[in-house]
């Protein structure tokens, strides 16, 4: 067996499993690619937000958050406290 035959039958071979796992169906779709790709263009995911820590001005209670906007105080004030941004916690 020369090498170049030994080279046509590994070709074959791949090919032959290449055609056994297009049967199998595809783990992703043409279509998901392209949305993929398009969604990349965007920037991909968003940034996740550091925790900050907050503090009630009415009460003095302090919670850790990353919300976006001050969170109100879980306290039942009479009316509802946002709370001040403190610090970013560790
Ligand atoms: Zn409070």
């Amino acid at each position: 067996m020369t090498d170049q035959t030994i080279d046509a039958t590994i070709d074959a071979a791949s090919a032959a499993a290449a055609a056994l796992g297009a049967r199998g169906g595809r783990a992703r779709s043409d279509a998901k690619t392209e949305a993929a790709r398009a969604n990349g263009q965007k920037g991909g995911r968003p940034r996740t937000r550091p925790s900050v820590r907050y503090r009630c001005a009415r009460c003095r209670k302090t919670i850790d958050g990353a919300a976006s906007r001050a969170p109100f105080c879980p306290t039942r004030h009479r009316t509802p406290v946002r709370m001040l941004r403190v610090a970013e916690a560790a």
